[in-house]
């Protein structure tokens, strides 16, 4: 997987939107307030502040972004005041290139010729459904064919194409997200943002939510279906970058319901390590009749011990519940000692002493021969590994 590179964000909310998508309050989203018409939005010398204050925290080598608006259709004079201002770094090597999001009925040639004139190398593309009756009643303005026609002229054109989409908008039945995963999957973009959604106050989303002609899926539906999606995505190489908006203290205080949750995407990864690990049991005890009154030992990476243990001990709790163990141990192959297993029981999160039922001199010797026998036993890849039920 490509390291992620540092994105330096520059907001225009709502710039050049023909027409308010009824889930959508971009002031809310950004916290940055700004119309077209209005006086607030970000001057091509405010870019420039914003650029400078980016690089001197991320250093050189990071893109820029102009997100929360349609990029593509403002004004062509301020696009290009905009792109003059970001391309200059790009020529000084400060940044290593520019993306945009925009619309999919905002592209066409000639506006991909202007941006790879000024250097632009991404374009995200807020498909959010490939049915149009979805897009319909979301008011987005454009059509599933829309999006597909503007992602192969981008990507003919040699940029890098995202898509976003969305899971959750009115008019969806329980087919529609695998549905347009999969029409995006076709399109081949390098990676996708997956949003679920959320009724933000001031939208039309809040008045038909009022009216009772929507109804938001429920936090633990989202998390499965977009635990699905993930699995779906990166199954086909392509990088899931982000899943659930962005946190903010302002967006804490403008959701009204929905699907929001400020780590809704460690929520998903949570889901998957769950998932695996379920996986893992089952297949050691051969499906038989669970674990009665042993204790699971896994040796967890570092990097993935909270999403192991899931938020609230969830994944503990409904491992122990589904196997009917007495606990689960974790333990960290680089840090072979007693006092770094920690065992979860039902109700108890302890360090596991010697007095335990669970016999820690096994467990450290069939780690310690697990370590030695591996070629690289710091391997971060192996995540999460069964040691045995004891
Ligand atoms: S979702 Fe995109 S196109 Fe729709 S109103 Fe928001 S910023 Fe504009």
């Amino acid at each position: 997987m490509k390291p992620k590179k540092s994105i330096i964000p520059v907001f225009i909310p709502h710039l050049g939107c023909p027409c308010r998508c009824v889930f959508c309050n971009q002031d809310s989203i950004t916290s940055v307030k700004c119309s077209e018409n209005g006086k607030s939005m970000p001057t091509p010398d405010e870019v420039a502040g914003i650029i400078e204050r980016g690089v001197e925290v991320s250093g050189k080598g990071a893109e820029v972004a102009f997100y929360g608006g349609s990029f593509t259709a403002i004004s062509m004079s301020l696009q290009r005041a905009y792109l003059e201002v970001a391309h200059k770094y790009v020529s000084d090597n400060l940044l290593s290139g520019i993306r945009v999001s925009t619309r999919p009925d905002a592209i066409d040639g000639d506006i991909l010729s202007e941006l790879r004139r000024f250097g632009v190398s991404t374009i995200e593309l807020g498909a959010q459904s490939m049915e149009d009756k979805v897009l319909l009643l979301s008011r987005r303005g454009h059509t599933a064919a829309d999006t597909v026609r503007a992602s192969r002229l981008i990507r003919d054109m040699n940029f890098s194409l995202i898509l976003q989409m969305m899971v959750g908008l009115p008019g969806e039945t329980p087919d529609s997200p695998m549905y347009t995963a999969g029409q995006i999957a076709d399109l081949q973009p390098e990676g996708v943002r997956i949003y679920p959604t959320a009724i933000l106050k001031e939208t039309e989303l809040e008045e038909m939510w009022r009216r009772g002609e929507y109804s938001p899926l429920e936090l633990s539906e989202a998390v499965n279906i977009c635990t699905d999606l993930i699995v779906f995505f990166e199954e086909r190489d392509i990088a899931v970058l982000r899943v659930g908006l962005n946190p903010s203290e302002d967006l804490d205080s403008e959701v009204l319901a929905g699907v929001y949750h400020p780590a809704f995407g460690d929520l998903c990864r949570s889901e998957l390590v769950f998932r695996t690990t379920r996986r893992m049991l089952s297949d050691a005890l051969d499906n038989e009749h669970g674990a009665h009154g042993r204790t699971a030992v896994f040796c967890v990476a570092d990097s993935q011990r909270s999403l192991f243990v899931g938020q609230h001990r969830s994944n503990i709790r409904r491992l122990i519940e589904v196997f009917q163990l007495e606990g689960i141990c974790i333990c960290n192959k680089h840090r072979i000692s007693a006092t770094n297993y920690s065992v979860h029981k039902h109700n108890t999160n302890k360090v596991i002493t010697t007095k335990s039922k669970v016999n820690i001199r096994d467990i450290i010797n069939r780690e310690q021969s697990l370590a030695t026998n591996t070629e690289n036993p710091a391997d971060e890849q192996v995540c999460v590994e069964l040691l045995g039920i004891f």
